[in-house]
Protein backbone atom coordinates (compact mmCIF):
# COMPACT_ATOMS: atom_id res chain seq x y z
CA UNK A 1 0.00 0.00 0.00
CA UNK A 2 0.99 3.55 -0.95
CA UNK A 3 2.59 5.01 2.56
CA UNK A 4 0.80 8.12 2.17
CA UNK A 5 -2.31 6.07 2.59
CA UNK A 6 -1.35 4.77 5.28
CA UNK A 7 -1.34 7.64 7.28
CA UNK A 8 -3.47 10.77 8.51
CA UNK A 9 -3.31 13.27 6.15
CA UNK A 10 -3.16 17.09 7.67
CA UNK A 11 -5.23 19.04 5.39
CA UNK A 12 -5.62 23.41 4.90
CA UNK A 13 -8.57 25.02 6.42
CA UNK A 14 -10.44 27.58 4.03
CA UNK A 15 -13.58 29.34 4.44
CA UNK A 16 -13.66 27.55 7.53
CA UNK A 17 -13.44 23.91 6.26
CA UNK A 18 -10.57 21.18 5.88
CA UNK A 19 -9.68 21.03 2.03
CA UNK A 20 -6.81 18.73 0.50
CA UNK A 21 -5.77 21.52 -2.17
CA UNK A 22 -4.54 20.58 -5.13
CA UNK A 23 -1.07 20.03 -5.86
CA UNK A 24 -0.87 16.86 -4.75
CA UNK A 25 2.38 17.28 -2.69
CA UNK A 26 2.78 15.75 1.08
CA UNK A 27 5.00 16.39 3.55
CA UNK A 28 5.92 13.86 6.26
CA UNK A 29 5.08 15.23 9.64
CA UNK A 30 7.72 12.63 12.23
CA UNK A 31 7.40 11.80 15.94
CA UNK A 32 10.73 12.70 16.79
CA UNK A 33 10.58 10.88 20.45
CA UNK A 34 10.03 7.66 17.91
CA UNK A 35 11.72 8.56 14.87
CA UNK A 36 8.41 7.41 12.68
CA UNK A 37 6.25 9.15 10.70
CA UNK A 38 3.19 9.87 11.56
CA UNK A 39 0.81 12.13 9.39
CA UNK A 40 1.47 13.37 5.80
CA UNK A 41 0.33 17.04 5.35
CA UNK A 42 -0.95 18.96 1.95
CA UNK A 43 1.76 21.21 0.36
CA UNK A 44 -0.72 23.89 -1.05
CA UNK A 45 0.22 24.94 -4.54
CA UNK A 46 -0.44 28.74 -5.72
CA UNK A 47 -3.67 28.12 -6.37
CA UNK A 48 -4.55 26.85 -2.70
CA UNK A 49 -3.11 30.23 -1.50
CA UNK A 50 -5.00 31.88 -3.62
CA UNK A 51 -8.24 30.29 -2.66
CA UNK A 52 -7.13 31.12 1.28
CA UNK A 53 -6.62 34.67 -0.05
CA UNK A 54 -10.03 34.71 -1.88
CA UNK A 55 -11.53 33.55 1.56
CA UNK A 56 -9.88 35.92 3.63
CA UNK A 57 -10.53 38.85 1.18
CA UNK A 58 -14.45 38.19 0.84
CA UNK A 59 -14.69 37.88 4.43
CA UNK A 60 -13.17 41.12 5.39
CA UNK A 61 -15.90 44.19 4.89
CA UNK A 62 -18.22 41.84 7.59
CA UNK A 63 -15.66 41.46 10.16
CA UNK A 64 -13.98 44.69 9.95
CA UNK A 65 -17.68 46.16 10.43
CA UNK A 66 -18.24 44.14 13.34
CA UNK A 67 -17.78 45.96 16.46
CA UNK A 68 -14.37 45.81 18.21
CA UNK A 69 -16.42 44.53 21.46
CA UNK A 70 -18.05 41.72 19.36
CA UNK A 71 -14.57 40.67 17.90
CA UNK A 72 -13.39 40.74 21.92
CA UNK A 73 -16.44 38.63 22.86
CA UNK A 74 -15.32 35.99 20.34
CA UNK A 75 -11.78 35.76 21.41
CA UNK A 76 -13.29 35.45 24.93
CA UNK A 77 -14.98 32.38 24.06
CA UNK A 78 -11.90 31.47 22.17
CA UNK A 79 -9.92 31.69 25.47
CA UNK A 80 -12.22 29.62 27.19
CA UNK A 81 -12.09 26.54 24.92
CA UNK A 82 -8.32 27.20 24.68
CA UNK A 83 -8.00 26.49 28.33
CA UNK A 84 -10.40 23.45 28.02
CA UNK A 85 -8.43 21.89 25.17
CA UNK A 86 -5.42 22.41 26.67
CA UNK A 87 -4.23 18.52 26.94
CA UNK A 88 -5.06 18.38 23.60
CA UNK A 89 -3.13 21.03 22.41
CA UNK A 90 -0.10 20.17 24.42
CA UNK A 91 -0.47 16.68 23.53
CA UNK A 92 -0.19 17.38 19.80
CA UNK A 93 2.61 20.31 20.39
CA UNK A 94 4.37 16.99 22.30
CA UNK A 95 4.46 14.65 19.75
CA UNK A 96 4.95 16.72 16.67
CA UNK A 97 7.98 18.89 18.06
CA UNK A 98 9.36 17.15 20.57
CA UNK A 99 9.30 19.07 23.88
CA UNK A 100 8.21 17.98 27.01
CA UNK A 101 4.42 18.38 28.03
CA UNK A 102 5.08 21.12 30.64
CA UNK A 103 7.14 22.89 28.07
CA UNK A 104 4.36 22.71 25.70
CA UNK A 105 1.83 23.63 28.25
CA UNK A 106 3.90 26.48 28.73
CA UNK A 107 3.88 27.53 25.46
CA UNK A 108 0.43 27.33 25.08
CA UNK A 109 -0.23 29.34 27.74
CA UNK A 110 2.20 32.57 26.73
CA UNK A 111 -0.01 32.22 23.28
CA UNK A 112 -3.21 32.37 25.61
CA UNK A 113 -1.98 35.84 26.96
CA UNK A 114 -2.23 37.37 23.77
CA UNK A 115 -5.31 36.19 23.43
CA UNK A 116 -6.10 38.10 27.07
CA UNK A 117 -4.74 41.00 25.39
CA UNK A 118 -6.38 41.10 22.41
CA UNK A 119 -9.84 40.80 24.07
CA UNK A 120 -8.90 44.68 25.04
CA UNK A 121 -9.66 45.05 21.85
CA UNK A 122 -12.27 48.10 22.37
CA UNK A 123 -9.79 49.80 24.45
CA UNK A 124 -6.64 49.07 22.47
CA UNK A 125 -8.25 50.52 19.09
CA UNK A 126 -9.18 54.06 21.17
CA UNK A 127 -8.10 57.07 19.16
CA UNK A 128 -7.00 60.71 20.20
CA UNK A 129 -9.40 62.80 20.30
CA UNK A 130 -8.33 67.64 20.52
CA UNK A 131 -11.16 69.88 20.51
CA UNK A 132 -10.51 72.92 19.04
CA UNK A 133 -7.25 72.59 16.59
CA UNK A 134 -8.59 75.41 15.05
CA UNK A 135 -11.26 77.92 15.67
CA UNK A 136 -14.74 75.52 16.03
CA UNK A 137 -12.44 72.91 14.45
CA UNK A 138 -11.90 69.06 15.92
CA UNK A 139 -9.21 66.41 15.07
CA UNK A 140 -9.61 62.97 16.36
CA UNK A 141 -8.10 59.38 14.92
CA UNK A 142 -8.96 56.22 14.12
CA UNK A 143 -6.93 53.04 14.00
CA UNK A 144 -8.41 51.25 10.84
CA UNK A 145 -7.62 47.85 10.14
CA UNK A 146 -5.32 46.83 7.00
CA UNK A 147 -7.16 44.04 5.59
CA UNK A 148 -6.02 40.59 4.17
CA UNK A 149 -3.03 40.05 6.82
CA UNK A 150 -0.24 36.82 6.61
CA UNK A 151 1.88 35.08 9.29
CA UNK A 152 4.28 32.77 8.59
CA UNK A 153 5.72 30.96 11.41
CA UNK A 154 9.05 28.21 12.65
CA UNK A 155 8.40 24.67 14.18
CA UNK A 156 9.82 25.63 17.54
CA UNK A 157 6.36 27.15 18.70
CA UNK A 158 3.48 25.65 16.41
CA UNK A 159 1.24 26.86 18.67
CA UNK A 160 2.69 30.61 20.92
CA UNK A 161 4.34 31.92 17.50
CA UNK A 162 1.21 31.94 15.48
CA UNK A 163 -0.77 33.22 18.46
CA UNK A 164 1.82 35.95 18.62
CA UNK A 165 -0.15 37.53 15.56
CA UNK A 166 -3.86 36.71 14.53
CA UNK A 167 -5.02 37.07 18.29
CA UNK A 168 -4.23 40.84 17.37
CA UNK A 169 -4.51 41.16 14.06
CA UNK A 170 -8.54 39.65 14.08
CA UNK A 171 -9.13 41.79 17.12
CA UNK A 172 -7.77 45.47 14.93
CA UNK A 173 -10.46 44.18 12.51
CA UNK A 174 -8.13 41.91 9.46
CA UNK A 175 -8.78 38.65 8.37
CA UNK A 176 -5.95 36.40 8.36
CA UNK A 177 -4.11 33.74 6.81
CA UNK A 178 -1.57 31.38 8.44
CA UNK A 179 1.10 29.65 6.75
CA UNK A 180 2.36 27.33 9.83
CA UNK A 181 5.59 25.36 9.80
CA UNK A 182 4.95 22.16 8.05
CA UNK A 183 6.88 20.04 10.25
CA UNK A 184 4.51 20.56 13.13
CA UNK A 185 1.79 22.07 11.45
CA UNK A 186 -1.32 19.53 13.89
CA UNK A 187 -1.81 22.63 16.49
CA UNK A 188 -2.97 24.98 14.29
CA UNK A 189 -5.50 22.78 13.10
CA UNK A 190 -6.93 23.07 16.36
CA UNK A 191 -6.64 26.64 16.88
CA UNK A 192 -8.47 26.65 13.34
CA UNK A 193 -10.87 24.50 14.97
CA UNK A 194 -11.57 26.13 18.46
CA UNK A 195 -11.64 29.61 16.66
CA UNK A 196 -14.46 28.36 14.57
CA UNK A 197 -16.26 26.82 17.48
CA UNK A 198 -15.57 30.36 19.21
CA UNK A 199 -17.89 32.24 16.48
CA UNK A 200 -15.07 33.37 14.30
CA UNK A 201 -16.95 33.60 11.30
CA UNK A 202 -16.07 31.17 7.84
CA UNK A 203 -13.09 32.99 5.94
CA UNK A 204 -11.80 35.52 8.63
CA UNK A 205 -9.21 32.94 9.86
CA UNK A 206 -7.40 30.26 7.36
CA UNK A 207 -4.35 27.87 7.24
CA UNK A 208 -2.35 26.76 4.34
CA UNK A 209 0.57 24.44 4.55
CA UNK A 210 3.25 24.45 2.69
CA UNK A 211 7.30 25.30 1.92
CA UNK A 212 8.72 28.11 -0.42
CA UNK A 213 5.71 27.89 -2.58
CA UNK A 214 3.22 28.52 -0.51
CA UNK A 215 5.13 31.37 0.85
CA UNK A 216 5.88 33.20 -2.25
CA UNK A 217 2.39 33.20 -3.43
CA UNK A 218 1.60 35.14 0.05
CA UNK A 219 4.33 37.39 -0.86
CA UNK A 220 3.00 37.91 -3.86
CA UNK A 221 -0.65 38.21 -3.74
CA UNK A 222 -1.55 42.30 -3.94
CA UNK A 223 -4.44 41.56 -1.39
CA UNK A 224 -2.19 40.59 1.51
CA UNK A 225 -1.61 43.80 2.93
CA UNK A 226 0.59 42.91 5.46
CA UNK A 227 2.91 39.81 6.55
CA UNK A 228 4.35 38.59 10.08
CA UNK A 229 7.59 36.33 10.05
CA UNK A 230 9.31 34.47 12.50
CA UNK A 231 11.80 31.90 11.25
CA UNK A 232 15.46 31.98 10.89
CA UNK A 233 17.57 35.19 9.50
CA UNK A 234 18.40 34.07 5.92
CA UNK A 235 14.06 33.67 5.51
CA UNK A 236 13.24 36.56 7.27
CA UNK A 237 16.08 38.73 5.29
CA UNK A 238 14.11 37.34 1.87
CA UNK A 239 10.45 37.45 3.09
CA UNK A 240 11.33 41.31 4.37
CA UNK A 241 12.47 42.00 1.23
CA UNK A 242 10.45 40.52 -1.50
CA UNK A 243 7.48 41.78 0.96
CA UNK A 244 9.06 45.15 0.95
CA UNK A 245 9.30 45.49 -2.75
CA UNK A 246 5.87 44.16 -3.14
CA UNK A 247 4.71 47.24 -1.00
CA UNK A 248 3.69 45.13 2.16
CA UNK A 249 4.01 46.04 5.25
CA UNK A 250 7.03 43.32 7.12
CA UNK A 251 7.76 42.33 10.46
CA UNK A 252 10.30 39.61 10.23
CA UNK A 253 11.93 38.37 13.00
CA UNK A 254 15.12 36.29 13.01
CA UNK A 255 17.71 33.70 14.23
CA UNK A 256 19.20 34.11 17.76
CA UNK A 257 22.61 33.79 19.47
CA UNK A 258 21.80 34.95 22.58
CA UNK A 259 25.16 35.43 25.46
CA UNK A 260 24.34 35.24 29.18
CA UNK A 261 27.24 37.73 30.70
CA UNK A 262 28.03 36.39 34.18
CA UNK A 263 30.10 39.23 36.55
CA UNK A 264 32.74 38.07 39.25
CA UNK A 265 30.21 38.58 41.71
CA UNK A 266 27.08 36.69 40.52
CA UNK A 267 25.57 34.29 42.67
CA UNK A 268 27.57 31.25 40.78
CA UNK A 269 24.58 28.62 41.63
CA UNK A 270 21.82 30.84 40.56
CA UNK A 271 23.21 31.35 37.25
CA UNK A 272 24.77 28.10 36.61
CA UNK A 273 20.90 26.82 36.96
CA UNK A 274 19.77 29.87 35.37
CA UNK A 275 22.65 28.53 32.19
CA UNK A 276 20.74 25.31 32.12
CA UNK A 277 17.23 25.36 31.74
CA UNK A 278 17.42 28.24 29.18
CA UNK A 279 21.04 26.34 27.32
CA UNK A 280 18.83 23.07 27.28
CA UNK A 281 15.28 23.73 28.16
CA UNK A 282 13.51 22.69 24.86
CA UNK A 283 16.66 21.16 23.85
CA UNK A 284 18.11 24.24 22.91
CA UNK A 285 15.02 25.07 19.70
CA UNK A 286 14.21 28.63 20.90
CA UNK A 287 15.03 31.74 19.71
CA UNK A 288 15.47 32.92 23.54
CA UNK A 289 17.75 29.80 24.65
CA UNK A 290 21.22 31.06 26.10
CA UNK A 291 24.11 30.01 23.74
CA UNK A 292 26.77 31.41 24.85
CA UNK A 293 27.79 31.94 28.64
CA UNK A 294 30.35 34.92 29.19
CA UNK A 295 32.58 34.52 32.16
CA UNK A 296 33.82 37.51 33.39
CA UNK A 297 37.36 36.70 34.39
CA UNK A 298 39.17 32.98 34.70
CA UNK A 299 38.05 32.22 37.95
CA UNK A 300 34.53 33.04 37.10
CA UNK A 301 34.32 30.66 34.44
CA UNK A 302 36.18 27.55 36.14
CA UNK A 303 33.63 27.83 39.39
CA UNK A 304 31.00 28.50 36.73
CA UNK A 305 31.81 25.76 34.19
CA UNK A 306 32.57 23.15 37.29
CA UNK A 307 28.68 23.36 38.24
CA UNK A 308 27.59 23.24 34.87
CA UNK A 309 29.45 20.04 34.00
CA UNK A 310 27.51 17.15 36.36
CA UNK A 311 24.44 19.02 35.79
CA UNK A 312 24.62 18.53 31.53
CA UNK A 313 25.96 15.20 32.12
CA UNK A 314 22.92 14.32 34.23
CA UNK A 315 19.96 15.86 32.27
CA UNK A 316 17.22 13.57 32.01
CA UNK A 317 16.34 12.88 28.68
CA UNK A 318 13.44 11.34 27.29
CA UNK A 319 10.32 11.21 24.94
CA UNK A 320 8.75 14.47 25.93
CA UNK A 321 5.28 12.48 26.83
CA UNK A 322 6.63 10.12 29.19
CA UNK A 323 7.79 10.77 32.69
CA UNK A 324 8.86 14.11 33.70
CA UNK A 325 12.40 14.46 31.56
CA UNK A 326 14.50 17.72 31.55
CA UNK A 327 14.46 17.49 27.41
CA UNK A 328 12.94 15.75 24.68
CA UNK A 329 14.53 15.43 20.99
CA UNK A 330 15.19 17.43 18.15
CA UNK A 331 12.28 18.00 15.71
CA UNK A 332 13.92 16.21 12.97
CA UNK A 333 16.75 13.25 12.09
CA UNK A 334 18.18 16.10 9.60
CA UNK A 335 17.98 18.84 12.63
CA UNK A 336 19.46 16.68 14.94
CA UNK A 337 22.49 15.85 12.49
CA UNK A 338 23.41 19.16 12.00
CA UNK A 339 23.33 19.95 15.28
CA UNK A 340 25.74 16.98 15.88
CA UNK A 341 28.03 18.49 12.95
CA UNK A 342 28.32 21.73 14.86
CA UNK A 343 29.97 19.84 17.91
CA UNK A 344 32.15 18.16 15.38
CA UNK A 345 33.10 21.84 14.09
CA UNK A 346 33.65 22.90 17.60
CA UNK A 347 36.11 20.07 18.73
CA UNK A 348 37.98 20.13 15.00
CA UNK A 349 37.93 24.24 15.86
CA UNK A 350 39.94 23.43 18.85
CA UNK A 351 37.09 24.47 21.93
CA UNK A 352 37.50 21.94 24.75
CA UNK A 353 34.15 19.68 24.63
CA UNK A 354 33.46 19.51 28.51
CA UNK A 355 30.47 17.33 28.26
CA UNK A 356 29.91 15.64 24.86
CA UNK A 357 25.97 14.34 24.64
CA UNK A 358 26.67 12.83 21.31
CA UNK A 359 26.91 9.31 21.64
CA UNK A 360 23.08 9.61 23.84
CA UNK A 361 21.19 6.17 23.18
CA UNK A 362 17.28 6.59 24.80
CA UNK A 363 16.53 2.75 25.56
CA UNK A 364 13.61 2.22 24.30
CA UNK A 365 13.80 4.92 21.85
CA UNK A 366 16.53 4.06 19.72
CA UNK A 367 15.16 5.81 16.69
CA UNK A 368 14.20 8.88 18.13
CA UNK A 369 16.33 12.06 17.37
CA UNK A 370 17.52 12.34 20.89
CA UNK A 371 21.40 14.29 21.18
CA UNK A 372 22.87 14.72 24.81
CA UNK A 373 23.51 18.18 26.34
CA UNK A 374 27.04 19.28 25.01
CA UNK A 375 28.94 22.00 26.96
CA UNK A 376 31.85 23.40 25.18
CA UNK A 377 34.62 25.52 27.13
CA UNK A 378 37.34 27.78 25.87
CA UNK A 379 35.41 28.89 22.76
CA UNK A 380 36.41 31.98 21.15
CA UNK A 381 34.43 34.34 18.68
CA UNK A 382 35.93 33.03 15.21
CA UNK A 383 34.79 29.77 16.24
CA UNK A 384 31.80 28.98 13.49
CA UNK A 385 29.82 27.29 16.85
CA UNK A 386 30.06 30.80 18.43
CA UNK A 387 29.08 32.92 15.00
CA UNK A 388 26.43 30.88 14.10
CA UNK A 389 22.78 29.71 15.06
CA UNK A 390 23.40 25.72 16.32
CA UNK A 391 19.81 25.68 17.76
CA UNK A 392 20.45 22.45 19.82
CA UNK A 393 21.40 21.30 23.28
CA UNK A 394 24.62 22.94 23.18
CA UNK A 395 25.97 25.75 25.66
CA UNK A 396 29.80 27.75 24.26
CA UNK A 397 31.62 29.27 27.47
CA UNK A 398 33.24 32.46 26.41
CA UNK A 399 36.11 33.82 28.61
CA UNK A 400 36.63 37.44 28.62
CA UNK A 401 39.00 39.59 31.23
CA UNK A 402 36.43 42.19 32.12
CA UNK A 403 32.85 43.93 31.74
CA UNK A 404 34.04 46.12 28.98
CA UNK A 405 35.15 43.17 26.90
CA UNK A 406 31.80 41.45 27.78
CA UNK A 407 29.55 43.92 26.74
CA UNK A 408 32.03 44.61 23.56
CA UNK A 409 31.54 40.38 22.33
CA UNK A 410 27.54 41.12 22.79
CA UNK A 411 27.16 43.95 20.50
CA UNK A 412 29.79 42.67 17.79
CA UNK A 413 27.82 39.84 17.09
CA UNK A 414 25.10 40.43 13.98
CA UNK A 415 22.21 38.97 16.00
CA UNK A 416 20.82 40.83 18.86
CA UNK A 417 17.70 39.60 20.07
CA UNK A 418 17.98 38.44 24.00
CA UNK A 419 20.93 38.81 26.29
CA UNK A 420 21.14 38.43 30.24
CA UNK A 421 23.56 39.66 32.45
CA UNK A 422 23.58 37.87 36.28
CA UNK A 423 25.05 40.60 39.00
CA UNK A 424 24.49 41.32 42.29
CA UNK A 425 25.97 45.40 41.20
CA UNK A 426 23.02 47.30 40.17
CA UNK A 427 25.39 49.88 38.53
CA UNK A 428 27.33 47.21 36.25
CA UNK A 429 23.08 45.81 35.52
CA UNK A 430 21.96 49.25 34.75
CA UNK A 431 24.98 50.00 32.32
CA UNK A 432 24.76 46.75 30.70
CA UNK A 433 20.88 47.13 29.91
CA UNK A 434 21.57 50.83 28.83
CA UNK A 435 24.57 49.99 26.81
CA UNK A 436 23.71 46.31 25.11
CA UNK A 437 22.40 46.01 21.48
CA UNK A 438 19.54 43.59 21.80
CA UNK A 439 15.89 44.24 21.88
CA UNK A 440 15.30 42.23 24.85
CA UNK A 441 17.10 42.71 28.17
CA UNK A 442 17.33 39.92 31.10
CA UNK A 443 18.65 41.19 34.81
CA UNK A 444 19.34 37.92 36.48
CA UNK A 445 16.56 36.61 33.97
CA UNK A 446 17.87 34.44 31.59
CA UNK A 447 15.34 34.09 29.26
CA UNK A 448 13.70 37.78 29.34
CA UNK A 449 10.69 37.33 27.12
CA UNK A 450 8.25 40.26 27.45
CA UNK A 451 4.43 39.40 28.36
CA UNK A 452 1.77 39.80 25.73
CA UNK A 453 1.05 43.29 26.98
CA UNK A 454 4.34 44.33 26.01
CA UNK A 455 6.26 43.94 22.60
CA UNK A 456 8.27 40.81 21.63
CA UNK A 457 11.21 41.24 18.96
CA UNK A 458 15.18 41.89 18.47
CA UNK A 459 17.54 44.04 17.38
CA UNK A 460 20.41 44.01 14.11
CA UNK A 461 19.55 40.68 12.23
CA UNK A 462 17.21 39.15 14.75
CA UNK A 463 14.47 41.68 13.16
CA UNK A 464 13.56 43.12 9.89
CA UNK A 465 10.82 46.07 9.93
CA UNK A 466 10.51 48.72 12.63
CA UNK A 467 7.95 47.10 14.79
CA UNK A 468 7.87 44.26 17.15
CA UNK A 469 5.24 41.62 17.60
CA UNK A 470 1.85 41.92 19.72
CA UNK A 471 1.48 44.69 22.48
CA UNK A 472 1.15 47.82 21.71
CA UNK A 473 3.63 47.48 18.76
CA UNK A 474 1.18 44.67 17.21
CA UNK A 475 -1.33 46.74 17.53
CA UNK A 476 0.36 49.48 15.44
CA UNK A 477 1.74 46.79 13.01
CA UNK A 478 -1.88 45.80 12.35
CA UNK A 479 -3.69 48.96 12.14
CA UNK A 480 -3.57 52.63 9.65
CA UNK A 481 -4.03 55.87 11.44
CA UNK A 482 -6.06 58.17 9.91
CA UNK A 483 -6.88 61.41 11.27
CA UNK A 484 -10.01 63.26 10.93
CA UNK A 485 -10.36 67.02 11.21
CA UNK A 486 -14.14 68.18 11.51
CA UNK A 487 -15.58 71.28 11.12
CA UNK A 488 -19.56 72.31 11.44
CA UNK A 489 -21.76 74.76 9.71
CA UNK A 490 -21.60 76.90 12.22
CA UNK A 491 -17.72 77.54 12.31
CA UNK A 492 -17.35 77.92 8.41
CA UNK A 493 -15.71 80.73 7.36
CA UNK A 494 -14.46 82.58 4.34
CA UNK A 495 -12.00 81.15 1.95
CA UNK A 496 -8.66 81.11 3.08
CA UNK A 497 -5.52 81.05 0.14
CA UNK A 498 -2.47 80.91 3.40
CA UNK A 499 -1.78 77.79 5.83
CA UNK A 500 -4.56 77.78 8.05
CA UNK A 501 -2.73 78.88 11.43
CA UNK A 502 -4.55 79.34 15.37
CA UNK A 503 -6.36 82.37 15.01
P1 LIG B 1 12.77 28.48 8.95
O1 LIG B 1 13.30 29.82 8.60
O2 LIG B 1 13.38 27.29 8.32
O3 LIG B 1 11.21 28.40 8.63
C1 LIG B 1 10.30 29.38 9.05
C2 LIG B 1 9.13 29.44 8.08
O4 LIG B 1 9.63 29.82 6.79
C3 LIG B 1 8.42 28.11 7.91
O5 LIG B 1 7.03 28.35 7.84
C4 LIG B 1 8.96 27.58 6.59
O6 LIG B 1 8.04 26.79 5.89
C5 LIG B 1 9.26 28.86 5.81
N1 LIG B 1 10.39 28.69 4.88
C6 LIG B 1 11.46 27.87 5.03
N2 LIG B 1 12.28 27.98 3.96
C7 LIG B 1 11.73 28.91 3.14
C8 LIG B 1 12.12 29.46 1.88
N3 LIG B 1 13.25 29.10 1.27
N4 LIG B 1 11.32 30.39 1.32
C9 LIG B 1 10.19 30.79 1.93
N5 LIG B 1 9.78 30.27 3.12
C10 LIG B 1 10.53 29.35 3.72
O7 LIG B 1 12.85 28.37 10.56
P2 LIG B 1 12.55 27.11 11.47
O8 LIG B 1 13.67 26.13 11.32
O9 LIG B 1 11.16 26.64 11.29
O10 LIG B 1 12.62 27.79 12.92
C11 LIG B 1 13.81 27.99 13.61
C12 LIG B 1 14.34 29.39 13.40
O11 LIG B 1 13.37 30.35 13.80
C13 LIG B 1 15.57 29.70 14.25
O12 LIG B 1 16.47 30.43 13.47
C14 LIG B 1 15.02 30.55 15.38
O13 LIG B 1 15.94 31.43 15.98
C15 LIG B 1 13.97 31.32 14.66
N6 LIG B 1 13.00 31.85 15.60
C16 LIG B 1 13.06 33.17 15.88
C17 LIG B 1 12.18 33.72 16.78
C18 LIG B 1 12.25 35.17 17.11
O14 LIG B 1 11.38 35.62 17.82
N7 LIG B 1 13.20 35.93 16.64
C19 LIG B 1 11.21 32.91 17.40
C20 LIG B 1 11.16 31.56 17.07
C21 LIG B 1 12.06 31.04 16.17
Amino acid sequence: MNHALRTARILHFIQGQARDGGSGRYGDVFDPATGQVQAQVALASTADVTAAVDAAQAAFPAWAATTPLNRARILFKFKELLERHADEIAACITSEHGKVLADARGELTRGLEVVEFACGAPHLLKGEHSINVGRDVDSYTEYAPLGVVAGITPFNFPCMVPMWMFPVALACGNTFVLKPSERDPGTPMILARLLKEAGLPDGVFNVVHGDKEAVDALLDDPRVQALSFVGSTPIAEYIYSRGSANGKRVQALGGAKNHMVVLPDADLDQAAGALLGAGYGSAGERCMAISVAVCVGEATADALVSRLKPMVETLKIGPGCQGDPDMGPLVTGAHRDKVRGYVDAGVAEGARLVVDGRGLEVPGAEAGFFLGGCLFDHVTADMRIYREEIFGPVLCVVRVPDFEAALRLVNEHEYGNGTAVFTRDGDAARQFAHRVQAGMVGINVPIPVPMAFHSFGGWKRSLFGPLHMHGPDGVRFYTRLKTITARWPTGVRDPEFVMPTMK
